[in-house]
């Protein structure tokens, strides 16, 4: 059985005080809701959640990281980095970075790579648009997503990979897949990990994100291939966050 997972993307919101303020509002109403919980938070903050959420069953982590490990590259945040605050997590490859960023599979990939090797939890987002569902080519686009991340990683550590299915029409829209949608390609997705890890396949985490709010959550969790969600704007406030987890 998986244990559910909660992963809260702050995206690039934020300040200390909000910080804290919702940091303190998720720890004080977690309970024993039988989820795990983190936060990806942007790279300035880590250090507050490092100091604010140690010792905390809240974990934390960034939304994204650098394929160099060090060096000439300004502006980028290097996984060492990340593992020196105690994050736990990275996304690689959400939408937004695919989008607005340009990144490829095959970028996407090294991201899961250097991640991995650092110790940390990579959280591979795939997703298909609303033009690629309309042309029947979701399987096809967050498989092929996925095989990008699959052969450059080495097999024994496919295990340790976390998959977020967030359909790119469903994010900051208001439009949530339906759980028989989201379930139909988280089926897909862990089918085509069990093509060549069958373990593996049992074993990891397949979130679904977009537009997931405390009303939608139980159905969608209630699915038998999603293991949790990451949120975005439900994230932000700390009532919404904590109503998500309840619902697991
Ligand atoms: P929303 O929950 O705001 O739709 O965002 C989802 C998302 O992109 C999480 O990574």
């Amino acid at each position: 059985m998986r244990h559910k997972l909660v992963i809260g993307n702050w995206k690039m919101n934020g300040n200390r005080a909000a910080n804290t303020a919702l940091l303190s509002g998720i720890v004080a109403g977690l309970n024993d809701f039988g989820a795990d919980c983190a936060v990806c938070v942007p790279a300035p903050y880590l250090a507050q959640c490092q100091a604010e959420l140690a010792g905390t069953p809240v974990a934390w982590g960034a939304q994204d990281v650098s394929i160099h490990a060090g060096g000439a590259y300004t502006g980028e945040v290097s996984a060492a980095m990340l593992q020196d605050f105690g994050a736990t997590y990275v996304l690689c490859g959400h939408s937004e970075r695919r989008g607005y960023h340009h990144e490829s599979n095959a970028l996407v990939a090294q991201k899961a790579v250097v991640a991995l090797a650092a110790g940390l939890t990579p959280v591979v987002c795939v997703g298909e648009s609303l033009a690629e569902r309309e042309a029947g080519r979701t399987d096809e686009v967050i498989c092929a997503q996925l095989q990008a991340v699959l052969d450059a990683i080495a097999p024994e550590a496919v295990a340790n990979i976390v998959l977020a299915y967030e359909p790119v029409w469903a994010i900051g829209t208001g439009k949530t897949a339906t759980p028989q949608m989201a379930q139909e390609a988280h089926r897909s997705l862990r089918a085509c990990l069990a093509n060549k890890h069958a373990g593996a396949a049992v074993a990891v985490k397949i979130l679904y994100g977009g537009s997931m709010k405390p009303e939608n959550a139980k159905e969608l969790m209630a699915q038998p291939d999603i293991d949790g969600g990451l949120i975005g704007g439900a994230a932000l406030k700390s009532s919404d966050f904590l109503g998500i987890i309840q619902a697991v």
